[in-house]
């Protein structure tokens, strides 16, 4: 079933299908062989209304406005995309593109607007909603800004396609598959395609949704299909987006599954052991949920490297600000520097976001240029869909998170053992903490002394400390650090015997890892296993006073750092390191370290 020719259909049948409820998915674009003027409006139904086989897209074109139709859309909860068809050169998302037609642009989004602001920069991605196709991408990297550590990485791939001969000729293994993972909106479809165009090799694209979607057997030959095509094309990128909707663990449900899906990830996986990355494919596929994936998946020769494209922090963001911000007219008095300062958590498709929706903000008010009133006008607007959805600090959050990972940071500067802090952050991490604490040892370690544990439990709880003294309460953001420093501690004193009045017995049971839940302890009398309590508490407790004590000597500077951290979301390198260097260790630090001295 091919779905690349759509069907014409009458606006009049359009909307008797919308109101009947029977359309799914809405993609409203400028249609390119009439200079990009005239609206276009692609569609699919429901599958129980589509054909019986596959999926037909359909194409209408709009006779007067569209309002009413995408007012009832939304109603229905219908997705509704909106594409600037084709994709401008620079990638940019949205409506506001070449600045020649800025105006024009303008009053048509202003007129999507009205109509329930349909569409978001995140739903962008995706407005060239066909099964797969070739198309010279034309984004480079300079059109995504603010992943740097992924676009280093992937530098190198684009090296392996636009240089194969090189590699080939040392006989280097050339890596087939590259995952690239991190929460949605965050640039990872926009990164796939600026390798193919900075490789100027071919990207043939499919959502895994798409896969899902069809009737057995369906799914797994357009995987074939797709790879055929991927190896006569050669060099060349096939991207598979939404990963996760195909590669979810296999046999998870006992009911027999999702026979289809589970078709279409063996035929992946086939196809994967198929080619070599020498041929010249090199498959990307993206997800923001790399923990459903089936580990078959991350297997050696499949997709064995892992690229993280995160949320970009301040300075990120305002690059991020400048690249979409390229084509609009900015008034004189917008400041892209405050607007990233005030955009924290926000990922690359809510900021383009952002600039479309002050753009259309500005188009209401019939300005020329958009003002900085406009800007943050929308940074509400985008805020308040964002909360909903999402993980928006607020004020006092970004500031509980602050003072916890200088904490951290502060107490780890003290301790023994070379741990150094190098990192410490509050862009929110897409796959699970607010903030982090990055802390590198100097070199490999294999063996922990006695100070260093104690040291690493005082670190563990410095966190926790800081939100004490600050704040004289603690926040739910503590739970991982407690349970990693009670885990530690209690392994200090059933496994490496390190307490004095229980001394040096194994309490632990040797075997314990391969056992899932239950009493990993030996057999103990209760007496022992009360005194064995006792201890791990009495090491906790000592930890935890001792970085109070730390945190309280250098208020100051956990103050100072507290603000810059906040001032810039990372720190990092010299700076960190001039600042921990200043931290002040209690008289009583080196003989609490070696365990002659209790602090409680
Ligand atoms: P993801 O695939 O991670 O969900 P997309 O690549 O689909 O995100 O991003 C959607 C849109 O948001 C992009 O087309 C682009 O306009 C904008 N965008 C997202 N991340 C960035 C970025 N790092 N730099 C510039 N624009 C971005
Ligand atoms: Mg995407
Ligand atoms: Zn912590």
């Amino acid at each position: 079933m091919k779905t690349e020719t759509p069907v014409q259909s009458a606006y009049s049948t359009f909307v008797e299908q919308v109101n009947n409820a029977q359309v799914q998915r809405v993609t409203i674009g400028r249609d390119s062989r009439r200079d990009g003027k005239a609206e276009r409006i692609d569609y699919i139904l429901k599958p129980e209304f589509g054909p019986k086989l596959g999926r037909q897209r359909y194409t209408t074109r709009p006779v007067g406005s569209t309002d009413e139709v995408v007012n009832q859309l939304k109603r229905q909860g219908v997705q509704v995309t909106l594409a600037p068809e084709p994709l401008p050169a620079a990638g940019i998302a949205g409506l506001i593109i070449s600045s020649g037609m800025l105006v024009g642009a303008l009053a048509l989004a202003a007129k999507f607007s009205r109509a329930g602001g349909v569409g978001t920069a995140a739903s962008m991605g995706k407005s060239k909603a066909r099964s797969y196709g070739k198309s010279k991408t034309g984004v480079i990297f300079a059109d995504v800004a603010g992943v740097d550590e992924a676009k280093q990485e992937l530098q190198e791939v684009v090296d392996f396609l636009a240089n194969g001969d090189k590699y080939r000729q040392l006989g280097a293994k050339i890596p087939k598959g590259v995952l690239l993972v991190g929460p949605p909106g965050t640039g990872k479809t926009l990164l796939a395609k600026a390798i193919a165009g900075e490789a100027g090799v071919p990207f043939l694209s499919m959502a895994g949704s798409e896969f899902v979607e069809m009737f057995v057997g369906v799914g797994a030959s357009r995987v074939r299909d797709l790879f055929n095509k991927a190896k006569r094309q050669a060099p060349c990128i096939v991207f598979i987006d939404e990963l996760d909707a195909v590669g979810k663990t296999r046999g998870g449900n006992p009911t027999g599954g999702n026979d289809e899906r589970e078709q279409t990830l063996n035929q992946l996986l086939t196809e994967m052991d198929g080619f070599s990355g020498n041929d010249g494919v090199i498959v990307i596929a993206a997800t923001n949920r790399p923990e459903t994936l089936d580990p078959a998946l991350r297997r050696p020769g499949r997709f064995d490297r892992q690229v993280l494209v995160d949320r970009p922090d301040k300075s990120g963001r305002l690059e991020i600000l400048q690249v979409h911000g390229r084509g609009v007219a900015l008034g004189e008095d917008v400041n892209l520097a405050d607007i990233a300062a005030q955009t924290a958590g926000f990922a690359g498709a809510d900021l383009a976001n952002l600039v479309n929706e002050a753009a259309l903000m500005a188009a209401r008010n019939n300005r020329q240029a958009v003002l900085m009133a406009d800007f943050n006008e929308a940074i509400e607007r985008v805020i308040a869909g964002l909360e909903k959805r999402s993980r928006v600090l607020t004020a006092a959050e970004r500031q509980t998170v602050a003072y916890h990972e200088v904490g951290h940071a502060l107490v780890g500067a003290l301790m023994p053992g070379g741990n150094r802090v190098t990192k410490i952050s509050i862009v929110p991490r897409g796959l699970g903490a607010l903030g982090y604490t990055l802390q590198m040892p100097e070199n490999d370690r294999y063996l922990m002394l006695e100070d260093e544990l104690r040291g690493q439990l005082a670190t563990l709880l410095g966190g926790r400390a800081a939100e004490e003294i600050v704040f004289g309460k603690v926040s739910t953001g503590a739970s991982d650090d407690i349970q990693k420093a009670t885990d530690l501690a209690e392994k200090a004193v059933t496994e490496y015997g390190m307490s004095v009045s229980l001394g040096p017995v194994a309490f632990a049971k040797a075997n314990a890892q391969f056992l899932d839940g239950g009493s990993d302890r030996r057999t103990t009398s209760p007496e022992v296993a009360t005194e064995i309590d006792r201890q791990v508490k009495l090491l906790l407790n000592n930890a935890r006073s001792m970085a109070i004590e730390i945190l309280r000597l250098n208020r100051g500077l956990l103050e100072s750092a507290t603000q810059a951290l906040l001032e810039t979301e990372v720190l990092d390198g010299a700076q960190l390191k001039a600042m921990l260097a200043q931290a002040q260790a209690p008289a009583e630090l080196q003989t609490w370290l070696a365990g002659g001295y209790s602090v409680v």
